[in-house]
């Protein structure tokens, strides 16, 4: 699935349940995304370095899915990424195309560029995408991208406990 980005129009969406979008992309990963999911898994099983520093989704190697993935559903749905909660939406500071994006004033005055990616199956179904739940969402990203670093990853994880494992059924 290669992404195509096009400025955000009050589009629609309803999730056709492809998982498409699971397998294909690199999933950045806020600190606070990785303390909430790490109640499912010890982050070194599902945190990745990408490039020099940027902290990413593990995938699989047999089909490139995210490690999350369980028969076309996503395991962690109540705590998962912000990037994958505001799929098919992509908000960016800058523009990330050649066209420039929605934009969009946020709750602290400041303004963010709004994207969809019409790659996605469901973009077109279903109902209007909200645009203050985009807005409230794009601060947080911003807030938690803010303060996400490898040395607060390492900081962190020194005190992380690894939960216990869950019996299956
Ligand atoms: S968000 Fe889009 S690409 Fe992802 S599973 Fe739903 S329809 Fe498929
Ligand atoms: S965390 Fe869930 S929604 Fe996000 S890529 Fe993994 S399986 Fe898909």
């Amino acid at each position: 699935m290669k992404e195509v980005l096009v400025p955000f129009e009050d589009h629609r969406f309803g999730c056709a349940m492809c998982g498409e979008c699971c397998c294909s992309r690199n999933i950045p990963l806020t600190l606070e995304d990785i303390k909430r999911i790490s109640k499912y898994k010890d982050p070194k099983d599902f945190v990745v370095i990408f490039g020099e520093r940027k902290l990413v989704l593990d995938r699989r190697e047999w089909d490139s899915g995210c490690v999350f993935l369980r028969d076309g559903k996503c395991t962690i749905q109540e705590d998962k990424p912000l990037v994958c909660r505001l799929f098919p939406i992509c908000v960016s500071d800058y523009p990330l195309t050649e066209e420039e994006g929605r934009k969009i004033e946020l709750e602290d005055g400041t303004s963010a560029f709004v994207y969809v990616d019409t790659s996605c199956k469901g973009v077109g179904r279903g109902k209007s995408v909200d645009l203050n739940d985009i807005r409230r969402k794009a601060l947080i990203l911003r807030n938690e991208v803010f303060v996400t670093d490898l040395e607060g990853l390492i900081g962190w994880y020194l005190d992380y406990e690894e939960p216990e494992e869950k019996e299956e059924g």
